[in-house]
């Protein structure tokens, strides 16, 4: 072989022949997407365009309460960004909602140790008058002793239930937890309480940050003012119990609903090539609480969901039409996501969901719900992720809270699950700013959700509908 290179670099002219003119004809077409997995995923981890739409969303619009203003300008915000990054078919999907908006909020300790505490309303609230009530508090320890109380031990009281909530890299400590902020009031509220103040539903023990949420009334059951104390001031409140002498707090928390106002889906696509096989509804939520820009929760859901997107159709068409949702109104009770539910349920079309919104931290477990004969598509992906430190579970998948109709309703599903441990630090606080995102992190996140959709939007297997076990 040596020897014939010689001969031919010998023969002059040859070596600096002119190439043969090729026919036109189209440029040769990617390989498909599935095969270009692993190369978009390691790519993904210098993604900047997720941290530029947080950083957008944060900065240029922050703090977004469903109905309000705020929420509006983000839709308006999203619709532009999704337009210029090239997506197709970008529009809002409107829907109305009742709108309660925050008011002042104080708590104080008036007797026996005068002393404030840091409070805050917990949506859906009731307002205490301008001036606040005064009222002897009723303090329990978790929510099964204030359900087991006698209504007389609460009536025209000032109910305080405290239940520390733990980390879980899971989250399921919100599963555990939640329900105090969820059930609690309107247990207190039955029972005739005046107030009912809650230790926050939150991790965080060294800030006095109260951490805000929804709460809900049983039918029938008129609200009360309803508020979280942050965890410092919650213990501060236990130790003024214990010494064992009545405590009266003040109270003022006068938020208000101000009637109907609209909100609205925004929706974006990566139209695919093969209309017959089903859409592939991804995506995160626009709104966030009052009390902070929502880095976090959720502007961390929008952007990892739309660069991955933004990914894939920018690496060729895949067989499935991407669609990627940012919800409205999720905070205040998933209005958004159960608005789009019951516009689009009837086409049949979604074969697949998967929702972000649990922060920016690392993804690091994977499940997965499909049919016996999609199930080389989990398969697939969960190869591609455990380069990424992701390992595979075996719970069923969800499809968080705007999607998660979708899932419970039988459509398959992958859950990318965040790490958990910090997150319930920030939640709903303050503190749920742009700094709390981790870039790297972040871009872990990217690259699992583009190489989850590389694979899930291009497989030639149908996704068919799931059986799930009946609760
Ligand atoms: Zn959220
Ligand atoms: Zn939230």
């Amino acid at each position: 072989m040596k020897k014939l290179l010689i001969a031919a670099a010998a023969i002059p002219g040859l070596a600096f022949a002119t190439p043969p003119i090729m026919p036109p004809g189209p440029p040769p077409s990617p390989p498909p997407l599935s095969e270009m997995a692993p190369g978009l995923r390691d790519a993904a981890l210098s993604d900047d365009l997720a941290w530029n739409l947080i950083e957008g969303l944060t900065t240029e619009v922050g703090p977004r309460l469903a109905g309000t203003e705020a929420e509006a300008r983000a839709r308006q915000w999203a619709v532009a960004r999704l337009r210029e990054l090239g997506f197709a078919n970008v529009r809002v999907e409107d829907f109305p909602m009742q709108v309660w908006v925050r008011g002042a909020e104080t708590a104080e300790i008036v007797a026996p140790f005068p002393q404030k505490l840091a409070v805050t309303a917990l949506g859906r609230s009731g307002a205490t008058p301008e001036a606040g009530l005064a009222a002897e508090v009723v303090g329990f320890r978790d929510l099964a002793a204030l359900a087991a109380a006698p209504d007389a031990a609460v009536r025209g009281r000032i109910v305080y239930v405290g239940h520390a909530m733990m980390p879980t890299q899971d989250g399921s400590g919100y599963g555990h937890f939640g329900p105090v902020r969820f059930a609690g009031p309107g247990i207190a509220a039955r029972k005739g309480a005046a107030a009912i103040v809650i230790r926050s539903a939150g991790t965080d023990r060294d800030r006095r940050n109260p951490h805000t949420g929804m709460t809900s009334w049983p039918e029938g059951v008129a609200a009360i003012p309803a508020g979280a104390l942050s965890n410092p001031d919650a213990d501060q409140l236990e130790r003024i119990l214990a010494r064992g002498q009545p405590v009266r707090m003040r109270l003022a928390l006068t938020p208000r609903w101000i009637g109907e106002r609209m909100s609205g889906n925004v929706v974006a696509e990566v139209p695919g090539t093969d209309p017959s096989a089903g859409v592939v509804l991804i995506g995160g939520h626009l709104d966030s609480w009052d009390l902070s820009p929502g880095a976090l929760d959720n502007a961390a859901g929008v952007g990892i969901t739309v660069a991955a997107a933004k990914r894939i159709m920018d690496a060729g068409r895949p067989r499935r039409t991407i669609r990627v949702v940012l919800f409205g109104a999720e905070e205040v009770g998933v209005i958004g996501g159960a608005a789009y539910f019951e516009r689009h349920r009837g086409a049949g079309d979604v074969v697949f969901v998967s929702e972000s919104d649990f922060g920016a931290d690392r993804i690091w477990r994977m499940d997965a719900s499909f049919d016996d004969a999609a199930r080389p598509i989990a398969d697939r992906v969960a190869a591609l992720l455990g380069p990424l430190g992701v390992t595979r579970g075996t719970a069923p998948a969800g499809a968080g809270a705007d999607l998660g109709a979708w899932a419970r309703d039988g459509v398959a599903a992958i859950s990318l699950r965040q790490d958990g441990l910090r997150y319930f630090d920030f939640h709903h606080t303050p503190e749920d700013t742009l700094d709390k995102v981790d870039p790297a992190q972040l871009r872990q996140n990217v690259a699992a959700w583009t190489a989850m959709l590389a694979v899930v939007a291009d497989a030639p297997e149908p996704i068919g509908r799931v059986e799930r076990p009946r609760p």
